[in-house]
C-alpha cells in the first residue's frame, strides 16, 4: 500500500478563509477580487511584470500562440522533452512544433541543437524551464535576436525561479505558469499568463475574456461589451483564485521548505552517485532554482521498472515523465521517428522522479531515501 505519495497540494495558510470570504461574498466567477490580489503578489514576485491569471498554464500556452498569430506553415521550436500543452498550443493554430534536443545535464533546450533546428519556417522559440532550472537564456536570447524570432517561457514549473539574478518568466516577450496540483504552489487547476511585451498586454486582456472589451466595460469605459477580437474563456474562478491567494502569501515559506527538502534528498542520496549508480539533478551556479521537483536517472529503463516496483513494496510512489512528444502518435504523425533526439529518447527511458510536497515530513523523506538506498543495497542513512 502506498503510504508516501508521489505529491500532495495542501493549504499552507489562509486558503480556507478565503475561499469562504468568496463564497459568502457572492462573487466567484472571473476577474474578481482574488483574482486581483493573486495577479498583484505575482507582479511583485516577478519585478514588475503584467500578469494575467489563467485557467490554467495550457490556457495561457494557447493566448501565447494567439497573440503571437501563429499560422499553418510557421514552425516554434521547442524540446520533446516537455508537456504536451506546449506543442498543443501550436498545433491548435495549425503551426507545428519543430522538437529539438536537450542538454544532458539540465534536460533543458540545447542551444546549439536549437541553431541548428532553425529554418525559413520558424517563428519562435518556446524554451520550458524543466525542474524549475532555469535554459541558458542569454543563448537562447542571442539565437532569437539575431533571427527575429518571438521567445515564449514555458515557466510551468518555474515560479520563484531565477537565470543570472532575474526572474523566469521575465526573459520571453510572453511566459506562462502553473497553478496545477502538481507544481509548487497552485489551486488544483490554474495559470498565468505574463506579457513583457507592452504592445500584447490590451489584447491579452480581450482573448481572455472571449474576445470580447468587458474589461473596459467593467471599468465605465464602454456602455454594453462586444465581440471584438478572437478569443476564448481562459479566465479562473474567483473560488480557485481565493485558494492560490492563500498559496501566494506563503510563497517564500513554501519555497524554502521545498529547497530543503531537494537538499536533504541530494545529502541522503550522495553515496548513490558516487557509487556511479545514478545521477542526481545539479543546477549549474548561474541558475537559482526553486527546489520544484527532484529526480535521478538510473542505469536504463528496466533498472527504472524494478526500482519503481520496489519503491511501490516499500509504500513510496515514484512516476516518471516526460515520454518524448517526437515519438508519441501525434509526433510520428509529424514525422519524428526514433533516433532523431538521442538525449531526450537516452534520459526520458532512465529519469525517475521522487515524492517531493510541502507536507512531505522529514520522517517521510527518510524513509523515501531509505527505501532508495536499500534497492541499491547500500545501507540506511545515519
Ligand atoms: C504542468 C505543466 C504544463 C501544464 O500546466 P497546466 O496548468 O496543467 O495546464 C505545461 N508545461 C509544463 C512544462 C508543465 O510542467
Amino acid at each position: 500500500m502506498i503510504q508516501i505519495p508521489f505529491n500532495l497540494m495542501t493549504p499552507v495558510g489562509r486558503e480556507a478563509e478565503h475561499v469562504q470570504a468568496v463564497l459568502q461574498s457572492g462573487r466567484i466567477g472571473g476577474g474578481g477580487a482574488y483574482a486581483k490580489r493573486c495577479e498583484a503578489h505575482l507582479q511583485e514576485l516577478l519585478q514588475g511584470a503584467r500578469v494575467l491569471l489563467t485557467s490554467s498554464c495550457t490556457a495561457a500556452l494557447e493566448m501565447a500562440a494567439l497573440l503571437l498569430e501563429l499560422e499553418p506553415g510557421d514552425e516554434v521550436a521547442m524540446p520533446s522533452f516537455t508537456f504536451v500543452s506546449t506543442a498543443n498550443a501550436v498545433r491548435l493554430r495549425g503551426a507545428a512544433p519543430r522538437f529539438v534536443d536537450i542538454e544532458p545535464d539540465t534536460l533543458n533546450l540545447d542551444p546549439r541543437a536549437l541553431e541548428a533546428a532553425i529554418g525559413s519556417r520558424t517563428r519562435a522559440i518556446w524554451p520550458v524551464h524543466y525542474a524549475g532550472v532555469g535554459c541558458d537564456m542569454d543563448a537562447i536570447g542571442r539565437i532569437a535576436s539575431a533571427r527575429g524570432l518571438d521567445v515564449v517561457e514555458d515557466a510551468a514549473q518555474a515560479l520563484g525561479a531565477g537565470y543570472r539574478g532575474r526572474p523566469l518568466g521575465r526573459f520571453g516577450r510572453l511566459a506562462a505558469f502553473s497553478f496545477h496540483e502538481t507544481k509548487n504552489v497552485g489551486c488544483g487547476e490554474g495559470g498565468a499568463l505574463v506579457v513583457n511585451d507592452p504592445s500584447l498586454v490590451a489584447r491579452a486582456a480581450v482573448l481572455r475574456d472571449k474576445g470580447t472589451n468587458r474589461a473596459e466595460f467593467l471599468q465605465g469605459r464602454v456602455d454594453k461589451y462586444v465581440w471584438v477580437d478572437l478569443g476564448s474563456s481562459f479566465t479562473l474562478s474567483d473560488v480557485s483564485a481565493a485558494y492560490l491567494l492563500g498559496q501566494l502569501e506563503r510563497f517564500e515559506e513554501v519555497a524554502a521548505r521545498r529547497l530543503a527538502l531537494h537538499r536533504a534528498y541530494t545529502g541522503l542520496l550522495g553515496p548513490l552517485e558516487a557509487a556511479g549508480l545514478a545521477r542526481l539533478p545539479h543546477a549549474p551556479d548561474d541558475r537559482t532554482p526553486n527546489g520544484h521537483l527532484f529526480y535521478l536517472l538510473l542505469e536504463s529503463a528496466e533498472v527504472r521498472r524494478r526500482f519503481i516496483d520496489h519503491l511501490e513494496r516499500e509504500g513510496v510512489q515514484a512516476v516518471f515523465h516526460y515520454a518524448p512528444l517526437h515519438l508519441s502518435p501525434m509526433g510520428r504523425a509529424l514525422g519524428y521517428a526514433p533516433g532523431d533526439l538521442p538525449v531526450t529518447e537516452d534520459l526520458a527511458a532512465r529519469l525517475v522522479r521522487l515524492p517531493l510536497y510541502h507536507a512531505l515530513s522529514e520522517a517521510q523523506l527518510h524513509h523515501v531515501a531509505e527505501a532508495v538506498l536499500g534497492f541499491f543495497g547500500l545501507p540506511a542513512p545515519a
